[in-house]
């Protein structure tokens, strides 16, 4: 293994003497009875929220606290009636149950029975650092905003499930991201959505001495310590880093606040504490990855702070960087230009200079790593990664295709062909997304366990194999699951803080359990066009409104508080929800998160998605809702361009380069709903099921279970990007071009 760090390498300090401790968590009090209290220990890992008979647990213990605590076991625990704990403690069936996860539970400290130790775990013998600005791991910690959150935490629940040597490393973003609240006007209003460590399995992280092990980095010239959160994802953990200290200067304590700020001097410290705070973190904590994985750009000054670290211990530029690229992975996630941080040189100066002194090299040379092109001397966080990360990909096939044409510049304008840039398609995670009662159809298949195979085909069959009346009773259930909650929320908010009548009509307390429900839910970024079907409002209210075969739409989504035109979408859809004309056909649900998702994606009868052709990089929602066999209608854009067969949903064609393209996208999305979904769903016997929609909705569910799962998508990481780093493979074809100073 010539270039990857093997302990003791250069600039790779050895572990501390001593390990790192968490701190204990602040136990429940009264204590739980002793039978069963160790249900505090699987409160603290978030191991239980994708494991069935785990959440079952809580659910027996207080259904309506557990409902009402939105699925929180750390909550749940410290709010939970002790008289009941009791009685369960007694409760011979409960207690079966208890030793049957406990037993689970505890087998997770042994990796020795998992997929990774099959494959030839000789070849890894340290972990895995994968880098994220953002991870949604349950909604009770808002550090995400959508999907690349979503995508992250999906990474770190399978890794655990397939034994994959993962480390997470984040920001503790005490402020959160927001809480979103809707105006009668439609307006968005943001409002602060803290973390509360007291309801979350986060513990911090001490050093040896019980004191919070610190580490510091160099901003703006002044010294910033930086501490660590640790979250317990199954057998993975997930370091999250955090700058609100006592000792740090007042500023400096706001520095990880808040996730995704707007100024971009602020995003760059944050970056800065997330890569070069990153790394030391992971060194303090004795922890020293084989392999690194940037999720997005966001974490690319990891790279430069392994490059000093291998610098200061005498290697030459050109040997230090080719061992950085050899070690790492970069996957790039949109081609949206918004999507990709650029900062003038004089900011990064401004934040990080001199760094360049310490790395022993010219302020040039440090710059030159991440200009954004030939003729413009900003530094780019993408570029910066394509030219550190030897093995780097997209996230779809088409995604690939777009990416190798966005950044061919930096091969100095080779073809696209030669363009070293792969893709590795987006999964979800299934235990996370596929709905209760799908998972127990299929339990009924394939054998209890079927979960923690990977059989990927055979699942398949057994859902083409599933009886029509059960799969249609189940996705029945999960939709009158979804309007009960619906009217639940609006209940809660009626009686907590709405003022305005008007907003119970649109937040969906007018739905109908019985009409055909679509559902459009994710970042109100207005390349996504949540209001294509509102440039003709009259078409739109004539499939709605139709007496004998209705339709009606639930949206949700949270637009980013610095983007106008996206709340102005928000805003029109939230307008027409009120309006009597649409019969209480629209509703917009607020405050998007994943909690809601996941009963969305199951509890619709058709997922939309209508991303502007080519900018949507990949796209999960649909694989979510597939998972519960809730087929999609899409745009061939990012996955659907590979995953849509012509059997498990819809697509609207591409349009001629000549075309309208707005005004074909809708021509063909109002045609597909008025000629092929609404009478596909319709056409059949009243209280029956409708025998083609239900053969939709199964291949829907097998082709995403077969191809569309995080399972595949990290078996994939592992075999072609993981394994082969590790092995000291040699990389895809030549390096990026440094335009200068190299
Ligand atoms: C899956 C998910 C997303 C991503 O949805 P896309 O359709 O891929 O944009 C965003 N937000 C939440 C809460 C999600 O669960």
């Amino acid at each position: 293994m010539p270039q990857s760090a093997a302990a003791g390498a250069p600039g790779v300090p050895s572990a501390p003497a001593a390990p790192p401790t968490i701190a204990p968590p602040a136990p429940p009090s009264p204590p739980l009875p002793e039978r069963i209290t160790r249900l505090v220990d699987l409160s603290q890992n978030l191991w239980w929220s994708w494991q069935l008979d785990a959440r079952e647990l809580f659910h027996r213990i207080d259904h309506r606290l557990w409902e009402a605590t939105r699925h929180n076991a750390v909550e749940f625990l410290r709010q939970v009636d002790p008289e009941r704990l009791a009685q369960r403690a007694k409760d011979a069936a409960f207690l079966e149950r208890y030793d049957a996860v406990m037993r689970r539970f505890e087998e997770l400290q042994e990796r020795g029975d998992t997929w990774f130790a099959d494959q030839s775990p000789e070849l890894l013998k340290r972990s895995i650092a994968y880098f994220s600005a953002e991870f949604a791991l349950h909604r009770s910690l808002p550090i995400y905003s959508g999907g690349l959150g979503v995508l992250a935490g999906d990474h770190c629940k399978e890794a655990s499930d397939l034994g994959v040597p993962l480390v997470g490393v984040g920001l503790y973003y005490h402020g959160g991201y927001f809480d979103q609240l809707i105006g009668l006007d439609g307006w968005q209003r943001d409002s602060d959505d803290p973390i509360d460590p007291a309801v979350n399995p986060v513990a911090r992280v001490n050093g040896p001495d019980g004191d919070p092990a610190l580490v510091s980095v160099t901003i703006a010239g002044r010294e910033v310590h930086i501490g660590a959160w640790r979250v317990m994802v199954g057998r993975v953990p997930v370091y999250l880093l955090d700058t609100d200290l006592d000792r740090n200067d007042p500023a400096d304590r706001k520095l990880t606040a808040r996730l995704y700020t707007s100024a971009a001097e602020w995003r760059l410290r944050q970056e800065w504490v997330l890569g070069v705070g990153g790394v030391r973190m992971l060194r303090a904590l004795g922890i020293n990855p084989e392999i690194w994985h940037a999720n997005e750009g966001h974490a690319a000054f990891m790279h430069v702070e392994r490059l000093r670290e291998l610098l200061a211990n005498g290697l030459t530029l050109p040997a230090a960087r080719n061992q950085i690229r050899s070690s790492s992975v970069f996957t790039t996630h949109t081609p949206v230009a918004a999507g990709h941080d650029v900062f003038t040189t004089e900011q990064v100066e401004q934040v990080t200079g001199p760094f360049w002194n310490a790395m022993g090299i010219t302020r040039e040379q440090f710059m030159s790593l991440g200009n954004s092109g030939p003729n413009d001397q900003r530094f780019e966080m993408t570029v910066l990664s394509l030219r550190l990360a030897g093995r780097v990909n997209g996230v779809s096939a088409r995604h690939q295709e777009e990416s190798r044409r966005i950044w061919r510049w930096v091969w100095d304008n080779r073809p696209a062909e030669q363009i070293p840039i792969g893709h590795v398609t987006n999964g979800v995670h299934l235990g996370t997304w596929m709905a209760r009662p799908i998972r127990e159809l299929l339990a009924v298949a394939l054998g209890a366990d079927w979960e923690s195979r990977t059989e990927p085909d055979r699942t398949a069959a057994a859902v083409r194999a599933l009886d029509n009346d059960r799969l249609w009773a189940a996705h029945e259930s999960l939709r009158y699951l979804l309007l009960h909650y619906i009217r639940e929320e609006a209940r809660h908010r009626w009686r907590d803080y709405w003022k305005e009548p008007a907003k119970l009509a649109a937040a969906g307390t007018l739905l109908s359990p019985n009409v055909l429900t679509l559902g459009f839910a994710r970042r109100f970024a207005t390349y996504k066009r949540a209001d294509l079907l509102f440039r003709d409002p009259e078409r739109l209210r004539r499939l709605l409104t139709d007496s004998r075969r209705p339709v009606q739409i639930i949206f949700a989504g949270k637009a980013h508080p610095a983007d106008d035109p996206g709340k102005r979408v928000l805003q029109r859809i939230f307008t027409a929800a009120q309006d009597p004309s649409f019969e209480g056909r629209i509703a917009f649900l607020e405050d998007y998160e994943m909690h809601l998702a996941q009963r969305m994606v199951a509890g619709v009868d058709m997922w939309v998605n209508l991303p502007r052709v080519p900018l949507e990089a990949c796209g999960t929602s649909g694989m979510k809702a597939a998972l519960n066999g809730v087929p999609q209608l899409s745009t061939l854009d990012g996955w659907w361009a590979e995953g849509f067969t012509g059997e498990n949903g819809w697509a609207i064609p591409l349009s001629g380069a000549e075309a309208d393209a707005e005004q074909w996208d809708m021509e063909h999305l109002f045609r597909l709903l008025e000629q092929e979904v609404v009478p596909k769903f319709y056409d059949r016997i009243p209280g029956k099921v409708s025998a083609a929609w239900v053969q939709i909705m199964k291949s829907a569910l097998a082709v995403s279970v077969e191809r569309f799962t995080t399972r595949q998508m990290l078996q994939t990481y592992v075999t072609r990007y993981y394994v082969p780093a590790a092995a000291g493979d040699a990389l895809p074809e030549n390096s990026a071009t440094v335009a200068q100073g190299d």
